[in-house]
């Protein structure tokens, strides 16, 4: 069967691979088998290689070296193209975060190959789905030049175990000067909230201008807490100083595809529903009932927000 490359993703504060690798594990078994790859500081692999190997990686390259984490992105790149000149694979799968990116531009130039990002499916034949366009349109496109390098869409695909041998395979990492160029000299890791991550959280509640103040932005997060959801918000509520830029839903923030997303106090612009529209189940809570995120719901309630939020956290508190 075709080797696929999967570069893991790892959590920054030693967690584990982010749930974003087990999504491009399980998108690249559609074409064949995969083998993972950890370019990461020496003890890395050994903590992650059972989650690996339990969602489908027959093979685990094991790339570390403290260089490869003192030196920004490029040596991943390089580590990679290496493997991919050395082993040959049918494709590279890569988790699209804004480092994944960056990594399969790199390894797309060092190889020659096309590359397509934030793809939400890759199907048997290579084709590889996308939405553009805020989620007008869908686009099909394959790759035609060198080794296909995808990213994949944090929660376009659900995480599915398939164990397989997880064979581990050191590679030797052996860096140029111009993967050098930019040296990491210090690192913060942000202190994580309880909450889940926006991008790779199952249910988003996120809220607008109409929230009001910051300190309003309790009722959203009230909300949050009694779903296991992540918080997200609009920009007007980022720019009028509700709630962190970091926390931003749309074109110019986080894209975030959720099984399931509640706008509250959100009038739905085109550049919103850039970041949100291709949740599965959309719900809307605004007063307004002409507010276009109406249109895009697939439930919408048509009222205060100070009144249905509260409302609506008791009653699911209630149940639980
Ligand atoms: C280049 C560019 C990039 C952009 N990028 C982004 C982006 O990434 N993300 C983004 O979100 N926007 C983005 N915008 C801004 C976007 O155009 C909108 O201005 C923004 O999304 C509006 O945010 P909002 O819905 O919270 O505010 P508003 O449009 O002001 O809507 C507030 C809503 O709250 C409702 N409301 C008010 N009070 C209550 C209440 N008490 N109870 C219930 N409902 C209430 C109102 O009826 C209204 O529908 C971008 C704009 C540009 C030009």
């Amino acid at each position: 069967m075709a080797e696929v490359l999967v570069l893991a993703e790892l959590d920054p504060s030693g967690n584990g691979v982010r749930k974003t690798t087990l999504e491009s594990l399980t998108a690249a078994r559609a074409l064949g088998e995969p083998s993972a790859v950890v370019i990461a500081a020496p003890g890395s692999a050994a903590a992650v290689k059972d989650t690996l190997a339990e969602y489908g990686a027959a093979k685990i390259y094991v790339a570390e070296s403290p260089e490869v984490d003192d030196y920004l992105v490029a040596p991943k790149a390089e580590v990679l193209a290496s493997l991919v000149e050395r082993v040959s694979p049918a494709a590279v799968v890569i988790p699209s975060s804004a480092e994944g990116k960056e990594v399969a531009g790199r390894l797309a130039i060092k190889t020659g190959s096309g590359f397509l990002t934030d793809v939400t499916e890759i199907a048997p034949d290579g084709t590889a789905t996308q939405v553009a366009f805020a989620g007008g349109v869908i686009v099909h496109s394959k790759v035609t030049t060198g080794t296909p390098i995808y990213t994949v869409r944090g929660n376009s695909v659900t995480p599915e175990p398939a164990p397989a041998a997880g064979a581990e395979e050191t590679v030797e990492v052996s860096l140029s000067d111009a993967a050098k160029a930019t040296k990491v000299l210090d690192r913060v890791v942000e202190q994580k909230s309880s909450r889940p991550e926006l991008t790779e959280a199952s249910i988003v509640v996120s809220g607008g201008r109409g929230v009001a103040s910051a300190e309003n932005f309790s009722i959203i997060e009230g909300l949050a807490d009694s779903l296991g959801a992540a918080v997200g918000a609009s920009r007007a509520a980022v720019d009028s100083g509700f709630y962190p830029h970091s926390f931003q839903v749309g074109q110019t923030g986080k894209t975030v595809s959720p099984q399931l997303y509640i706008a509250v106090g959100i009038s739905g612009a085109i550049q919103h529903r850039a970041g949100m529209q291709t949740s599965k189940t959309i719900v809307a809570i605004n007063k307004d009932p002409e507010a276009p995120i109406f249109e895009l719901a697939d439930f919408g309630v048509v009222g205060d927000l100070n009144t249905v939020v509260p409302q609506a956290t008791e009653q699911i508190t209630s149940r639980k």
